[in-house]
């Protein structure tokens, strides 16, 4: 599909023929009859959207919202969160820059305090030293599924379970998760999920998912309302939609909701487990094949792991490790202190070279990919 190895779905996936198509069309179709009529048409796709989303997602299609960024559905949802002054907010150590700074943010406006659970000897989130850091005080448990910067998975289930125990509610950014193995709401337990399309879903860009369970919503409080999420029914009187699609606005890209409902499909046909399966497969075989060259060290904790694999090339910057692995024909990218800060600072790191191998990628590939690193790393010695 590609003379390129393209090692980075963990950054923006290459959509299938069948998402392209589906946005490309609409946009044709709307060039013809307008944005209006070409939405109108497709209303039945549409709505069935949130079915197929219930059904990725382990939720039911009153518990979805399609938002224009993982980013966005997160930020929708922390803002719905009820927070007052002595209120407390706990965060996973891997967390994610674009999270953490809001929870930082507000927890100061507020009054609330805002800590990061420490990590276990294996990286993960560490669920006794969560348990000890929570009382009736914490309102938000936030937890990073996969991080950015690392192979790690984090143990949703007992974070939800613990955190459940004083009615704190658990919101999951499965941003780097949704697309590459099973994330599912019942089964998981959490309240709330943000998750991206572009990434591992394979999706188009500018497109996300939020899932807010039933018990979460009557608890939570929407401000960001519009005539979409709200209906304005008398001069002085509103009345906000009862789903999830409260959290929505209006307008949105409709080629893209398209393409990313397409990307679902395409997902939920080709079967999550295979896709963990494969993309295990490839992730381990790069990862093998990495911690197998001297000179090379990769940095992925966790016992559990992802598609993402990390690492470090002795003598040689990472963004010079991107440059020559793209001059030789294979796509990855740097991830760096400043989007994990924590999880980063704690092991000593600055940048890593971050290559997430999708199940299209054949395993041939990952072998050129780690020859290529080889490569990297006899010049440096
Ligand atoms: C990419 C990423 C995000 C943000 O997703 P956007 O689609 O850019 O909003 C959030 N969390 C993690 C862990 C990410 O890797």
């Amino acid at each position: 599909m590609n003379d390129r190895i393209f090692l980075d779905s963990a950054g923006s996936s290459l959509p299938p023929p069948e998402v392209l198509d589906e946005v490309v069309g609409h946009l044709r179709r709307e060039a013809e009859v307008g944005g209006y009529v070409a939405a109108q048409e497709r209303e039945d796709d549409l709505e069935a959207g949130y079915g197929v989303f219930a059904e990725l997602l382990g939720a039911s299609p009153d518990e979805v919202a399609f938002t224009d960024s993982s980013t966005r559905a997160w930020l929708t949802a922390f803002d719905a969160v009820p927070l007052a002054a002595g209120d407390r907010v706990l965060f996973s150590e891997a967390e994610y820059a674009g999270t953490a700074i809001p929870i930082l943010r507000r927890a100061r406006e507020v009054g609330a305090t805002a800590e990061a659970v420490p990590s276990d000897e294996f990286g993960q989130i560490d669920v006794d030293a969560l348990k000890d850091l929570l009382d009736e005080r914490v309102k938000l448990v936030s937890l990073v599924h996969v991080p950015t910067n690392s192979g790690l998975v984090n143990p949703a289930r007992e974070v939800a379970a613990a955190a459940h125990e004083v009615g704190a509610l658990v919101l999951l950014d499965a941003c780097q998760s949704i697309g590459q193995m099973p994330v599912r709401a019942d089964e998981l337990g959490v309240d709330l999920i943000a998750g991206a399309g572009r990434k591992w879903l394979r999706g188009p860009r500018g497109t996300g998912v939020l899932v807010v369970r039933r018990p979460a919503a009557e608890r939570m409080r929407p401000r960001l309302i519009d005539l979409h999420s709200a209906e304005w029914v008398a001069p002085d009187e509103i009345r906000l939609r009862d789903d999830a699609r409260v959290h929505e606005i209006w307008e949105t890209n409709v080629a893209a909701r398209l393409g990313l409902i397409a990307a679902a499909r395409y997902a939920l046909a080709r079967g999550i487990d295979v896709i963990e399966r494969e993309v295990g497969e490839r992730a381990g075989r790069l990862r093998d094949g990495l911690d197998a060259l001297p000179g090379v060290t990769v940095r992925d904790p966790g016992l559990r792991k992802a598609g993402l694999v990390t690492f470090t090339v002795d003598g040689v910057a990472p963004a010079d490790v991107r440059d020559r692995l793209a001059a030789a024909g294979v796509t990855v990218t740097v991830s760096g202190a400043s989007s994990a800060l924590l999880d980063m600072t704690r092991r000593g790191l600055d940048e890593v070279v971050r290559a997430s191998p999708h199940y299209f990628v054949e395993p041939a590939q990952v072998d050129q990919a780690v020859e290529a690193v080889a490569a990297v790393s006899r010049s440096a010695r």
